[in-house]
């Protein structure tokens, strides 16, 4: 008799055939193959990954590594290797050492907003062409929801970003734990006050600032407000 010409999934990380109820597939490889693992093989990476035990979570992670080296999608593929790096599967600790390894005058000069610059471009040009906008929208096209979008696009989202560390804020969001707090939570702590409210009322102040001195020498220049 003829062998069968049926070709067995093999797991890829036991070796063993794997029906197609228990298939999972794990990734496409730069071969454009399907990585395929069992459901039980599955199942305990899972474990592994979680474990309390470094021994475990080392293997999860070492077969992570070898993962890593033939993934076709390279955002997956360096999602791994900082796994790897920072020895954990826990987002926090990959995003710390993300920060911990960039010199902190990389961080500060490649800020572009929030920043000081952004309250200031934000507050010089948004503005006038806001109150321009407003009263050319009032004169002559006399829509409410125009001139509501128009103050949204020129001022209050320009401001918003220019001003709010949206960054900050998320991240002190995911460190909350809990989800009734991660909702809810004070967000009160003197880091909080230090680093979010007081610099983002600063740079609102240096926005409001720029505004009027900008208006000021607009007018100067012969343009009626
Ligand atoms: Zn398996």
């Amino acid at each position: 008799m003829h062998k069968s010409a049926i070709i067995l999934k093999k797991c890829c990380i036991c070796c063993n055939a794997i029906t197609d109820d228990n298939i999972i597939i794990l990734f496409t490889g730069k071969a454009g193959d399907n990585k395929e693992i069992c459901s039980c093989c599955m199942k305990n990476m899972d474990v592994m990954a979680e474990s309390d035990n470094p021994e475990e979570r080392n293997k999860a992670i070492y077969y992570f590594y070898t993962c890593s080296l033939s993934i076709n999608d390279e955002e997956i593929a360096s999602y791994l290797k900082e796994v790897i790096k920072s020895n954990s599967f826990d987002i926090l600790d990959i995003e710390f050492n993300r920060v911990k390894d960039k010199p902190v005058k990389a961080i500060c000069t490649k800020r572009i907003l929030p920043s000081i610059p952004a309250a200031i471009v934000a507050g010089a040009i948004g503005m006038p062409l806001c109150v321009l906008g407003c009263k050319f929208i009032e004169n002559e096209i006399r829509n409410q929801f125009v001139l509501f979008l128009w103050c949204l696009i020129t001022f209050a989202l320009p401001v918003l970003f220019a001003t709010v560390d949206f960054k900050y804020f998320a991240r002190r969001r995911r460190e909350t734990v809990g989800m009734f707090r991660r909702f809810f939570f004070p967000f009160t702590s003197i880091e909080d006050f230090s680093q979010y409210y007081l610099t983002g009322m600063g740079r609102m102040f240096i926005c409001f600032v720029s505004a009027v001195a900008s208006m000021i020498i607009l007018n100067a220049l012969g343009i009626e407000f």
